[in-house]
């Protein structure tokens, strides 16, 4: 496995390397729901790269980017062991240079949700995203379910700027009891972690009722803040059952929906969806 830091590098092993390229983007710390795209990416290319670099562009202020967990030696072990070819870990002066000056916006679909909850944070998703598209060439990159309306504003992104590969995404690994597997569920305590499946519970609860023949929008929210209001240290910042492809609340849910939220459980601030059918 190589391990590299600089663009040049990436550059010339993946022109020494001819054949199909899978790219796993990740902030690092990794888990089995980053293990998951990368034996995806495995098993659907000639050679798998992936990133770790914990993008400061795509926090806000107040955000956690200093507290962002980090154990590179372990996240290269299990790259390795995957059987990753080729991983880039640069600093922040190799992405973003003195001078570094242009950003990706893409626009409707990065107002609402995360975008309203976090200014910005698009901006920079999109940002390193292309820059990474630019550096790796990709005929494929990986990304999860779990982060829903990413996947929603790199497809279009992608589709708007002609890069020409193809976006796979790929199911959102839980825990036994739910929870989705994400770097920040280190920040909580043992009593927080213990709460924190009612995200699961909330989307499952609106779930049922929608395949029950629920399917008015507003009443889906309902059954979802309900489920969240029993539980006492969850804080919620929105819940959500959008259309899937415009991320516009619905009214009429039919179709199909994406039923999403965001809660605070002490200081860590969790995301989870399911999308419907
Ligand atoms: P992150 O390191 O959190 O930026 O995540 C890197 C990639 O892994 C993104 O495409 C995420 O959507 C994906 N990912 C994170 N957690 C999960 C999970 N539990 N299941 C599947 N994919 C995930």
């Amino acid at each position: 496995m190589h391990i590299v830091q600089t663009v040049t590098e990436v550059r010339r092993i993946r022109r020494s390397l001819s054949g199909t390229w899978g790219l796993v983007p990740t902030m690092g710390y990794l888990h089995e729901g980053h293990l998951s795209l990368v034996r995806r990416a495995r098993g659907e290319n000639d050679f798998v790269a992936a990133s770790i670099f914990v993008n400061p562009t795509q926090f806000g202020p107040n955000e956690d980017l200093a507290a962002y967990p980090r154990d590179l030696p372990r996240d290269l072990r299990l790259l390795a062991e995957a059987g990753v070819d080729l991983v880039w870990a640069p600093p922040t002066e190799e992405v973003y240079p003195p001078g570094f000056q242009t950003y990706v916006m893409v626009e409707e679909v990065t107002k609402p949700l995360e975008g309203a909850a976090r200014p910005g944070h698009f901006r920079g998703v999109a940002t390193i995203v292309a820059k990474l598209f630019n550096v790796f060439q990709p005929d494929r990159a990986y990304f999860g379910q779990k982060d829903a309306q990413q996947v929603v504003v790199i497809k279009q992104m992608a589709r708007d700027l002609d890069f020409p590969l193809e976006i796979v995404v790929c199911p959102t690994v839980r825990e036994p009891d739910g929870l989705a597997m994400s770097s920040r569920n280190a920040y909580l305590t043992p009593e927080q972690r213990a709460a924190a499946p009612v995200l699961y519970r909330a989307l499952s609860a609106a779930r049922a009722a929608w395949l029950a023949g629920e399917h008015d929008g507003e009443r889906l929210r309902q059954i979802m803040a309900g489920v969240l209001a029993a539980e006492s240290l969850a804080r919620v910042e929105y819940v959500s059952a959008a259309d899937p492809t415009t991320l516009a609340e619905l009214g009429d849910a039919s179709h199909g929906v994406l039923l999403s939220m965001a809660v605070r459980i002490g200081r860590a601030r969790l995301i989870d969806n399911l999308l419907l059918p």
